[in-house]
């Protein structure tokens, strides 16, 4: 330990170093890994956690929200020689935001701006651990997470049992998907069943056999017995998702149903924010803080969902497994997931409106901040890398895939739902529409050869000529909406001229 790490923390810290331990039981070490106090000036005068000589978690009073857990390994051997954390204090106000926003509404200690030290305790350890996994070799694993079924992780059993994610070093946070009344489910992950696995597969002395090439065997057996088992599996890290069973900070097997249960908690959540902030003489900053980060969490559920179109599996095998590598992701589900974002995003989301929220933390700004959550949803459909994966997908499956028009008409009628079903056109619908428009014309007017060479364009063309006769046909009476239309339908024009020049 670091002499600067703060008395009360220290215990945590050390837990969470220590929790490894029964993963290295499984492989057959005893006290393995242990956590020490850095000795006094009398003990070892000449100690210091700058010696090369020593492993330690180093306290760095900064103000980032992080926490990283490097080391130095022979690159011959892979034999880990030396490693030292970096433990950033305000590393706990990310622990707070995420633990208060994804569980208050069935936790009644994560109700409020400051934790008590027994609660901040264990999410400290939590990370702890996670750090502690990297310095032993273990990288992250986004696909660990997708094992568990969503139902799962509202199970007091299952989740005190298997914790809420097979492996602690996936980005898998605090457990949103348990409702009230599930009852005392585990919150986070520890070490399991894939870290120990990890530490057998990298630890485990071998020493009886004295042939190498008979020791790879045994490793590729191994990997093989535990291949059909989602418990041990590895799923990479990547800046932009393609395999929706990789991601970071989601949880369970379906992002659609795990981020509608997430969504239920968050309104709970805002309904009793500024109950659960409010403190004695302090103004409105945490308020508006925690409100923000509801947005926050909102935008990665919509993420989680957003990656199931377009999205690709990747299931990494050897040439002695049989099957797919890659695998698109099913039609049904696809289409599953654009009724999901018609429903929670483009449906004004009127949970998030919460009125006496707003009077306190901004003179304003909610029309703009819902248009561009809408606006940012659209850009992640939108976008020329999951065009081009549909496109493909449509010609190696045809009619079994789910195909850039599908999705263009399927967004365009419930954007403009309102022109079929003859109702008014709020503002925030008004903003949603006009941003759609805004979509299609990104497609039109990049110069890039994606988009150059594929079909997206004409689908974009073809969608906006659709667009333009359902709005010279439709009949308005009054002002504020026909002047909304006949905007669009210079937009359009415009848009549409922009190319035939
Ligand atoms: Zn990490």
């Amino acid at each position: 330990m670091d002499p600067a790490t703060p008395e009360k923390w220290r215990p945590f810290i050390k837990q969470g170093i220590e929790d490894w331990q029964v993963a290295f039981e499984a492989a057959g070490f005893k006290n393995a890994i242990v956590a020490k106090d850095p000795p006094t000036k009398e003990e070892d005068p000449d100690w210091s956690p700058e010696d090369v000589r020593y492993s330690v978690v180093r306290y760095v009073t900064t103000d980032i929200q992080n926490a990283m857990g490097p080391h130095v390994h022979d690159p011959r051997t892979g034999e880990i020689i030396e490693s030292d954390i970096i433990w950033y204090h305000n590393v706990m106000n990310l622990l707070r935001n995420w633990y208060f926003i994804q569980t208050a509404a069935i936790n009644p200690n994560a109700r409020s701006v400051k934790f008590k030290d027994e609660v901040m305790g264990r999410l400290i350890r939590f990370v702890s651990s996670h750090e502690v996994g990297h310095t032993l070799g273990l990288p992250h694993n986004m696909g660990s997470s997708s094992a568990y079924p969503v139902d799962s992780l509202r199970s007091p059993r299952f989740t005190n049992e298997m914790g809420t994610a097979p492996s602690i070093m996936d980005y898998a946070r605090f457990n949103y998907i348990a409702q009230p009344g599930d009852g005392d489910v585990s919150l986070m992950p520890g070490i399991g069943p894939y870290d120990k696995w990890s530490i057998k597969y990298g630890y485990q002395l071998m020493d009886s056999i004295v042939n190498k090439t008979k020791e790879k065997e045994v490793l590729n057996n191994w990997v093989k017995e535990r291949a059909s088992n989602k418990l041990y599996r590895f799923g990479r890290q990547r800046g932009l998702v393609v395999d929706p069973s990789a991601q970071s900070e989601d949880l369970g097997d379906d992002a659609m149903y795990a981020s509608e249960l997430g969504i239920k908690n968050l309104s709970i959540v805002i309904e009793n924010l500024e109950a659960w902030t409010k403190q004695e003489g302090k103004d409105y900053t945490q308020l508006t803080e925690l409100y923000e980060q509801v947005f926050v969490q909102l935008r990665r559920y919509i993420g989680h969902v957003v990656a199931n179109v377009g999205g690709i599996y990747e299931n990494y095998k050897s040439t002695d497994q049989d099957g797919p590598v890659y695998e698109f992701v099913d039609k049904q589900k696809q289409s599953m997931a654009i009724t999901f974002l018609i429903d929670q995003v483009f449906e004004t989301p009127y949970w998030l409106e919460n009125k006496s929220i707003l009077s306190k933390t901004e003179e304003f700004a909610f029309a703009e901040k819902l248009r561009l959550m809408q606006d940012q949803t659209l850009a992640q459909l939108i976008n020329q890398d999951r065009l081009k994966r549909l496109i493909e997908n449509s010609a190696l499956n045809g009619e079994n895939a789910y195909s850039v028009y599908e999705m263009f008409d399927d967004l365009s009628k419930a954007i403009y739902k309102e022109f079929d079903a003859k109702t008014p056109i709020s503002l925030y619908r008004r903003n949603l529409q006009r941003t759609f428009l805004e979509g299609m014309q990104r497609v039109l007017e990049s110069e890039s050869n994606q988009y150059e060479h594929t079909d997206m364009k004409a689908a974009a063309r073809l969608q906006l000529t659709k667009l333009k006769t359902k709005f010279l046909i439709s009949r308005y009476p009054d002002e504020v909406t026909k002047s909304h239309v006949w905007d669009m339908i210079e937009r359009i024009n415009k848009i549409l001229e922009y190319k035939e020049k």
